[in-house]
């Protein structure tokens, strides 16, 4: 690092950090890398740094833009103090270090916004929110496949390779923490590499949130044009739209439009389009036009690779042993797994030993231990929702045929997420015996397992309860 930057940058610097142009960050920035890059392996430089960026200087601090929480989380954990010796090397004074993720500094924007001031990215909110930059991290190369992902993956591919003429539209549909918005990203990525199409990436959320501003600005011209002139939109977590009719509305038309143009659209859900609560059948039709595949929950055989594969990227030593207790004993989702990973990975730092066994089985019993317990009450009224049944009719000795199957379903669930015992369940839910609650709970997992609806429905009741 020339002893110039010091000089010449720092002064500059207002308690507020907007003397800092963007030319000034970029630099501040290439001379942090430029430091670190001596001290990790070119693959970690790869994965976790080179995908940073700087959005605010102040006295005290300096704030990095992370793409994601788990990178954060990861760089917070693992790269604190790596990050601040080479901030005082660059700029000459200690700074705390600050991890941010796009969205959080997107929603802080948007918080902040007000109404009369024009939202449109290209006029100066966000450089580049839409289309997030390349995310090395989420890359085909990266991603593991299994029997749970195989058609999704290979169908992403498809879609990356030959935009608009693969599978029009492609829509992936899945639990949380499975791979979705990686594959997303895999796609992004390998588009923005080739620079020739226009790509925009967006969370639904965000999209629903950009709806918002719009109308309080009524810049409706460069919303559609943001949108509308893209060669390939990827839009994450479409299920967001369940509460926003005017925004699904102005997304039929984003469809048709990019669709009658042979855009390519990918989209992303927690479930397939008809079990997403208030969508219209033209959408629920529409997105069957083109290709819809499921992915799973990996068997331990994937998980096992997944877990190899992310020890390998992130220079941890975990043996064949914790690596099966691992798959074994988080078996949710993937982000989980990833999480244990990152727990296990920060101790040994600290502790300065080699992962043990022991250390694997303590990380996962604090997992489980960790999840959120629901209560019964909060179990029979998302049932009583989503069946239209009112609760008193669920806890009731009635043996219509309309409550049975919702009364099993509140029972299934709260043998899941509760700490109640069958006795306690059956009591609760219509004064029945512990061998009722049994008899439901199996009825509904065999039912599931045929009924991929019925599954679906399941999922995303436990979705709701454990948000
Ligand atoms: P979703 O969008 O379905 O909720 P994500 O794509 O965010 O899930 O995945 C959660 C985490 O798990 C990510 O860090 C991702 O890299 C990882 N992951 C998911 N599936 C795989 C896979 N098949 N191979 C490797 N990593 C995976
Ligand atoms: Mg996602």
């Amino acid at each position: 690092m020339p002893d110039s930057i010091g000089q010449s940058v720092v002064p500059e610097i207002s308690a507020k950090g907007i003397t800092i142009s963007d030319v000034e960050k970029d630099f501040i920035l290439k001379s942090i890398l430029s430091e670190i890059k001596k001290v990790v392996t070119a693959q970690q430089f790869d994965i976790w740094f080179s995908c940073l960026k700087v959005h605010a200087i102040t006295d005290n601090s300096i704030t990095f833009v992370t793409p994601n929480d788990f990178i954060k989380e990861w760089l917070s954990g693992n790269y604190t103090d790596l990050f601040s010796g080479a901030v005082y090397k660059v700029l000459n004074t200690l700074r705390e270090v600050v991890f941010s993720t796009e969205n959080e500094i997107c929603g802080q924007a948007f918080a902040n916004f007000s109404t009369d001031i024009p939202l449109s990215p290209g006029e100066g909110l966000f450089d580049e929110p839409y289309s997030a930059s390349p995310n090395k991290y989420y890359s085909f190369g990266n991603f593991v496949v299994g029997s749970c992902n195989r058609l999704a993956h290979a169908a992403a591919v498809a879609v990356s390779e030959s935009p608009g003429y693969a599978y029009n539209p492609l829509f992936i549909h899945g639990m949380s923490g499975l791979g979705k918005t990686h594959l997303l990203h895999a796609i992004n990525n390998v588009l923005l590499s080739r620079r020739t199409l226009k790509t925009v990436y967006i969370s639904c959320e965000r999209f629903v949130n950009h709806y918002i501003s719009t109308i309080r600005s009524n810049n409706w011209d460069a919303f559609r044009r943001l949108y509308r002139n893209v060669d390939v939109l990827l839009i994450d977590d479409i299920h967001f739209f369940e509460n926003s009719q005017g925004c699904r509305e102005e997304f039929f038309h984003t469809f048709n439009a990019l669709y009658n143009a042979r855009k390519q659209i990918v989209i992303t859900s927690d479930c397939p389009p008809e079990s997403i609560n208030s969508l219209e059948d033209r959408l629920v039709s529409r997105f069957k036009w083109g290709l819809l595949c499921g992915i799973d929950k990996p068997a331990v055989e994937t998980r096992i690779a997944i877990i190899e594969k992310k020890a390998l990227l992130w220079g941890i030593n975990l043996s064949y042993e914790a690596a099966l207790y691992l798959a074994e004993n988080v078996p949710d989702s993937i982000r989980e797994l990833e999480g244990a990973i990152a727990r296990l990975s920060k101790e040994s730092k600290i502790t300065k030993n080699s992962i043990t066994l022991e250390m694997v089985r303590k990380v996962s019993r604090e997992i489980s231990g960790s999840k959120k317990v629901v209560n019964i009450e909060a179990v029979l009224k998302v049932v009583s929702g989503r069946f239209n049944v009112s609760v008193s009719e669920l806890q009731s000795k009635c043996r219509a045929r309309s409550l049975t199957l919702p009364r099993q379903i509140a029972m299934y669930l709260s043998r899941r997420l509760t700490n109640m015992s069958l006795v306690e369940i059956g009591g609760y839910i219509g004064g029945r015996d512990h061998s009722t609650v049994i008899h439901a709970d199996e009825k509904i997992t065999k039912l599931a397992r045929k009924d991929k609806n019925l599954l679906f429905i399941l999922q995303k009741l436990e979705n709701e309860l454990l948000k």
